[in-house]
């Protein structure tokens, strides 16, 4: 075959090595260890059931939308009805496939080499995987080992020369809340645009959410989303509450056709009938309280508190813990012990009743057994 090329010999392989964006190479495919459960709790999503009036509406809107037209890239139907919920103008809102585009999107237009991130692990992974994505530095302040608070000062000393900051509340995995003290110190005393992440507010204590101060502080960008307390992870729909001039430089970089037409119209109803949603939350946060109590009752484990729709555990051998759930219980909670400042934790996310009473009375077995 002497002179044939490989690929006349049909020999095709490819060595990536040195093809892939340097930036890249040492990126590894998501995967948050998803197997299929009879209960799964590892995703924060709203398992309950959701009242007729609101799952109604949205089998409505979805069989009345066509397919065969493309949606329309500003979403502007949804952007005014997430105007109207917030007491905003359409041009203060932008919308993404989920919270997670809005999040690259940001770090695409604002980071990039040479403009700093800052943020507080442990928190949100997706923040650290987009800067790197994004070739944008990336400072940890970490928060403190013991009870997950914020360094004040050491976070405002970071953000002095950043270009962005990312704080979460109520934070993920950890469930505590953003000071709104520490907030008015970045943007009194810093340059910096500051994002908070609210995907978990609607779990919170009433007076939480700071989205009511974007119309007087240009630098402050608020995201939420409909995966969690609207129940919508399926749909891929978040957003960011922010100045005008913010909207229109990722409105500019958004592609184009990213929240699709069923993503569109589902989004549309569900906060256009959100009202009906209230019983839905009120039952996540008692569950919530209910399960961290069952919890923190249980010999081992430890627990902090949580606004969210998630509890943090700290227990021994928990990665075993977190197997043996999965394999001898068919119950799957995501498993953060091998994360940095998350040793020995387990985040449980809140599910219906029988849920978590599947989830407590399987843990109970297997800390007797494994004592
Ligand atoms: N922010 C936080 C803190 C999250 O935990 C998540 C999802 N787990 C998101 C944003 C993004 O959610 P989505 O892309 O589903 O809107």
């Amino acid at each position: 075959m002497g002179g044939e090329s490989r690929v006349a010999r049909g020999e095709k392989s490819l060595d990536l090595a040195g093809r892939v964006r340097p930036s890249l190479a040492s990126f590894e495919p998501y995967d948050p260890a998803f197997a299929p459960c009879r209960v799964n709790l590892s995703a924060n999503e709203n398992t309950h059931e959701m009242p007729a009036e609101y799952a109604g509406a949205l089998r409505a809107a979805l069989a009345a939308t066509p397919l065969n037209r493309y949606p329309d890239p500003m979403a502007n139907a949804l952007r005014d009805a997430l105007a109207e919920r917030h007491g905003v103008s359409r041009g203060n809102i932008v919308v993404g496939n989920g919270g997670d585009e809005v999040l690259f999107n940001l770090l695409m237009a604002f980071g990039g080499p040479g403009r700093t991130l800052v943020t507080c692990p442990p928190d949100f992974s997706e923040y650290a995987l987009f800067a790197q994505m994004t070739e944008t530095p990336h400072v940890a302040v970490p928060r403190d080992a013991e009870d997950f608070s914020v360094d004040a000062d050491a976070l405002v000393a970071a953000a002095s020369d950043a270009a962005l900051v990312i704080l979460t509340s109520p934070n993920n995995p950890t469930g505590d809340l953003l000071d709104h003290a520490v907030l008015r110190r970045l943007l009194d005393e810093t340059d910096a645009l500051v994002l908070v992440d609210e995907a978990y507010v609607e779990f919170a204590p009433e007076g939480t959410s700071v989205v009511g101060l974007v119309a007087a502080e240009p630098r402050l960008v608020v995201l939420r989303t409909l995966s969690k307390a609207f129940g919508l992870a399926g749909v891929r729909a978040g957003y960011l509450v922010a100045d005008p001039s913010v909207v229109d430089v990722l409105g500019a970089v958004r592609q184009i056709y990213s929240v699709d037409v069923l993503a569109q119209a589902a989004a549309l109803a569900a906060v256009t009938h959100r009202g009906a949603l209230a019983p839905v939350v009120a039952d996540v946060v008692s569950e919530r309280e209910r399960l961290s109590a069952g919890l923190s009752a249980l010999p081992g484990v430890r627990t902090w508190p949580s606004a969210g729709n998630f509890v943090l555990v700290r227990v021994a051998g928990a990665h075993r813990v977190w197997e043996r759930l999965r394999d001898e219980h068919s119950v799957l909670v995501r498993d953060f012990s091998s994360a940095p400042g998350l040793e020995g934790c387990l985040r449980i996310s809140v599910g219906t009743r029988e849920e978590n009473d599947v989830l407590l009375d399987a843990l109970a077995t297997l800390l007797r057994e494994e004592a």
